[in-house]
């Protein structure tokens, strides 16, 4: 099997030239190609015509072709729809901020694990992305919208802890000097709670911010909202966000979408603050985006504004992100839940 080039670190294609013969500063050449976005071998015009055969006999190469692109009128949120090599489709999304860009890309194709409001979900997971399909997220995505990328969330479609391997080599990818050179400081992890994980992150010691998509503060809701609660629990989740913290010293932030009669509760504002003060966590509360086939519905401003005021009053850290992209399905998994159905509908017509 041919190798994924752009999973590549500069170090290891220069070794890997060396045994086919070649100078290692043709690594250095290769690298700026790929850098710029080149996924053509023949393209590389300053390459040998025999050096370009050498690679294509043992590397595979491939861009992401767009399927879709849409463009907010209200904050131009750019979402994209791409095609991979196999036909599989992910999303990822452009965000602008006064502080610069941010690019949320997705770590797979679907999920398995199952949240009860999430589109992402629906169908399963279909397999991991390959570090190079996730860095390609970043790259094509900048290319193509002319933005350039100074902030990067792993919050798309699918579970990053549950991809680890591959998301910890993208992460070396981007971060690369000689690559798109993204600070850890400025990259979050978001993670549903697959707490095994948390001590193999912390080793890697990595100066990047781990949210933790926490949705509700007690087992019974959080069991029903996300599967991934079953079988670990609140308690052994935050058990492991402090060790976390111990470990890096790095705050953690809590993800709450905020559901309307579901988490949004005075009930639900107080255990919220216990549990944030206790591991020194911030609270970014993300009003949810509804999706057609969950029946959930975004809790109204007077809830959540009764919800923020009892975090405030216990002196938790608490900001409300904007809701961007409102009109292009800016909740994660949408553009590629309709596509999947036009497919479906497709084949059964024959
Ligand atoms: S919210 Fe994240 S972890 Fe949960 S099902 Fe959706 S993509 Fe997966």
């Amino acid at each position: 099997m041919k190798k994924d080039i752009v999973s590549l670190l500069p170090e290891e294609l220069e070794e890997d030239l060396r045994q086919l013969g070649e100078p290692a500063y043709r690594a250095g050449q290769i690298f700026r190609w790929l850098g710029r976005g080149v996924r053509d071998f023949d393209a590389m015009s300053d390459l040998s015509k025999n050096l370009r055969e050498k690679l294509k006999e043992n590397y595979r190469i491939y861009a992401p072709k767009v399927l879709r692109k849409q463009i907010s009128s209200i904050d131009g949120t750019i979402k994209y729809l791409w095609e991979l090599q196999d036909g599989q489709a992910v999303e990822t999304v452009v965000m602008s901020y006064q502080h610069g860009n941010t690019v949320c890309v997705s770590s797979q194709v679907g999920c398995r694990q199952g949240c009860a409001f999430c589109a992402s979900t629906i169908g399963g997971l279909i397999r991991n992305l390959t570090p190079s399909e996730i860095l390609d997220e970043v790259m094509f995505s900048q290319l193509d919208s002319g933005k350039e990328i100074s902030n990067i969330v792993l919050m798309g479609i699918g579970e990053p802890l549950d991809n680890f391997d591959n998301v910890m080599r993208f992460l070396q990818l981007v971060n690369h000097p000689k690559g798109m050179n993204i600070g850890m400081r400025h990259i979050s992890l978001s993670t549903c709670g697959i707490t095994e994980r948390f001590d193999d992150l912390a080793a890697r010691d990595l100066q990047l911010t781990l949210s933790v998509s926490l949705h509700a503060p007690d087992d019974e809701t959080r069991s029903r909202l996300m599967p991934a609660n079953r079988g670990r629990g609140v308690d052994q989740l935050i058990a492991c966000c402090k060790k976390y913290f111990e470990k890096t010293g790095r705050r953690i932030s809590f993800e709450y979408a905020m559901i309307d009669g579901v988490n949004d509760t005075a009930f639900h504002a107080q255990k919220l603050a216990a549990l944030a003060r206790e591991v020194s966590a911030h609270v970014n509360l993300i009003p949810l985006n509804h999706v057609e086939e969950r029946q959930f519905r975004p809790s109204t401003s007077g809830h959540m504004k009764a919800f923020i005021k009892i975090l405030e009053e216990h002196q938790v850290n608490v900001t409300v992100r904007r809701r961007l992209g409102s009109d292009v399905d800016a909740s994660c998994g949408q553009l590629r839940r309709k596509r999947e159905i036009d497919r479906n509908r497709n084949a059964a017509e024959g």
